[in-house]
């Protein structure tokens, strides 16, 4: 039988109340995530910084505006895919995120994962990388290619904001970019 899937909002609101870690007693907003609650690809990224803290969504900073930019690559717009990250608040000063909070924030993004359903999954980075695909390997290792979890395909790329200011990741994460389109092109339409 198919697992019984909470609704997005039902989600949402258990994750606003949130407190089951330290991360809570720090945030000015929760950062759910956002976009089609029934898109085809689900962006994971690692967790809220600055900008998305204060205004309550995702890559909503640099990284997001250039972001925006490589999904324009893969022929995709904010609207028609969803974001979200491994966790839900932001860490302070934007440091990574711990062992317990990942397993403590953790539920929420596999609720996301399979409320959602999509086909693509893309990782941004080593945190979420490691976490969809549970693997220790390191992000350069394993960007650039499709892997199957279960029934979804997973796409692990650099996270752009380690690319902003780094010329030769920003050739590397465009060409992924660019792969994810051809990608698509080849997946069954949505039923
Ligand atoms: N970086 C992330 O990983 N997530 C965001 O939402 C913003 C920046």
């Amino acid at each position: 039988m198919e697992h019984p899937h909470i609704p997005l909002d039902q989600l949402k609101a258990q994750v606003s109340v949130c407190r089951g870690c330290t991360l809570a007693d720090g945030r000015t907003n929760v950062v759910f995530g956002a976009g089609d609650p029934q898109a085809r690809v689900l962006i994971v990224g690692e967790a809220p910084g600055k900008n998305e803290d204060l205004q309550g969504q995702p890559f909503v900073g640099a990284a997001g505006k250039y972001l925006s930019e490589l999904l324009a690559l893969a022929g995709l717009s904010r609207d028609e895919v969803f974001i979200a990250n491994v966790l839900k608040c932001r860490p302070p000063g934007n440091r990574d995120p711990r062992p317990e909070e990942i397993q403590a924030c953790s539920p929420f993004l596999r609720e996301q994962t399979r409320t959602i359903n999509p086909q693509v999954i893309i990782t941004l980075g080593n945190f979420s990388t490691k976490f969809i695909l549970k693997t220790e390997q390191g992000i350069t290792r394993l960007r650039g290619r499709a892997y199957q979890a279960g029934k979804f395909t997973v796409f692990p790329v650099y996270h752009p904001a380690a690319a902003i200011y780094d010329r030769s990741k920003r050739e590397v994460l465009e060409g992924d970019f660019a792969e994810i389109g051809r990608l698509l092109k080849t997946l069954p339409p949505r039923a």
